[in-house]
């Protein structure tokens, strides 16, 4: 991305992010800045903007979760049914939802971001149950799908959670709690008018 494009990029995710006074009270880190990022004493958490390009999808993390219709976590098999920890009962109405853990990249580093539902579907446009509903035993679940592919080279303004699990015990996979997308096209088209050659480079 040339810089161009990355400053017009930048005031875009700036504008479509403004309309929110939640948002605009945090601060907006680079990933270099994340990455460093130290909670205050006695802070659970902070939020933060960045935006950043999803390059990858993380390999061998899965892609959806089954969870408890009443509290939202993670069920597990029990024997025949899913059993919720959280709230101690069996589920039989659980739900799927997707959980995809990315790789992202902007100027200053790369980091991995964790994706949940509405944020995933905001971006495949498909909900997982289509998916799940299509897949085949030639197609085991244990495999992304290709259409979660279409994440890949969207570029974001994501609102992300840092927390102890990030900066105590030195995971990466920060939560993105809210994403906005942007069209790329429409930014090369304000940043550089006659310019393709941004465009070639950027195309791997
Ligand atoms: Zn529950």
């Amino acid at each position: 991305m040339s810089l161009l494009s990355y400053v017009a990029s930048s005031l875009k995710i700036l504008l479509i992010m403004l309309p929110s006074p939640a948002l605009m009270q945090q601060r907006r880190l680079t990933i270099q800045e994340i990455l460093a990022y130290q909670l205050p004493p006695g802070e659970k958490l902070a939020r933060c903007l960045c935006h950043a390009e999803i390059i990858a999808i993380m390999d061998g993390e899965g892609w959806y979760y089954t969870c408890c219709p009443n509290c939202a976590r993670k069920v597990r098999l029990l024997g025949q049914d899913y059993y919720c920890g959280t709230c101690a009962e069996n589920v039989p109405d659980s739900k799927q939802r997707y959980k995809l853990i990315v790789r992202i990249l902007e100027i200053s580093g790369t980091t991995t971001f964790t994706l949940f539902n509405k944020e995933v579907e905001r971006l495949v446009v498909v909900p997982v149950e289509n998916i799940l509903a299509e897949l085949t035993q030639d197609n085991p679940t244990t495999e992304i799908p290709a259409v979660l592919n279409n994440v890949i080279g969207k570029t974001c303004g994501f609102d992300v959670k840092i927390s102890s699990y990030n900066t105590n015990l030195g995971y990466e996979e920060y939560t993105v709690v809210k994403l906005s997308e942007y069209d790329p096209v429409e930014v090369e088209a304000v940043a550089e008018p006659s310019g393709a050659g941004a465009e070639a480079q950027n195309t791997t």
